[in-house]
């Protein structure tokens, strides 16, 4: 097998079984050293003349935007080219989270701008929805560099952000879009195989997982699990909604 080849086969796995892979193999993955960080919650308790914590009270999305788009809480402040709040209906019936964004959006301040992007619009259209109806955020708004996934760190730093973003939108129910994702939003340690095809809960709020679409470019053979998860993440949304 190529070099190039076996990286592939390794990303994917990585990406169905996420850490739990190093685990049952009994070996730790390699991690760069964790950056010193304050949380957005550590900052308002212990230092709140110097980050007092306004975007709690933001009652717009609008305002959050204004309020914490120059954040530094962690490392990844440092080598982001552009913050990335997220875009769509303030009043969204469905939000989709990713991971965070990658080089395109960096560039361009919007999330799911590149081919992934692409894509993800298309599963959407397929299951009816429009970009403009839902509304796309990530884990961590700024990239981490060389597209690496989000340290701890920086997801536990960035995610109040999230949840007031949900706090505020009110969704009736949320796509989380790979492992990352739906093991940050939920906090619960598990496989993508795991997480599919059930649905969990957020706050009252119903979430499904299903593939990253940057998978799906990568494994298009995964295409057609993705498509059994919309299906059953627009029949969800359909129910709430006649509820
Ligand atoms: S990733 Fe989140 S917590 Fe870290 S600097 Fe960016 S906005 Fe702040």
């Amino acid at each position: 097998m190529k070099k190039k080849e076996i990286i592939e086969s390794l990303k994917a796995q990585k990406e169905i079984f996420g850490d739990i892979l190093y685990q049952k193999l009994d070996i730790k993955p390699i991690k760069p050293e964790p950056p010193s960080i304050k949380t957005a919650a550590s900052a308002k308790m212990t230092e709140p003349e110097l980050f007092p914590a306004e975007w709690e009270r933001a009652t717009t999305l609008d305002e959050l935007n204004e309020m914490i788009c120059k954040c530094q809480f962690c490392n990844l402040h440092k080598t982001r080219n552009k913050f990335v709040f997220g875009k769509g209906n303030p009043e969204a019936g469905v939000m989709c989270i990713g991971e965070g964004p990658g080089a395109d959006e960096d560039e361009q301040g919007e999330p799911f701008v590149g081919r992934a992007g692409v894509l993800l619009t298309k599963i959407l259209e397929a299951i009816n929805f429009t970009r403009e109806e839902v509304f796309i955020a990530n884990i961590v708004k700024c990239r981490p560099p060389g597209n690496r996934t989000p340290l701890p760190q920086e997801m536990e730093s960035c995610l109040p952000y999230l949840r007031k973003q949900i706090e505020l939108i009110k969704p009736k129910a949320i796509l989380c879009l790979g492992l990352t994702a739906a093991q940050a939003l939920l906090e619960k340690r598990d496989t993508l195989t795991n997480f599919r095809g059930k649905v969990f809960a957020h706050n009252n709020i119903k979430v499904m997982v299903t593939y990253h679409p940057a998978a799906l470019l990568r494994n298009p053979n995964w295409k057609k699990g993705c498509w059994e998860d919309v299906q059953a993440f627009r029949k969800l949304y359909d129910n709430l909604v006649k509820e």
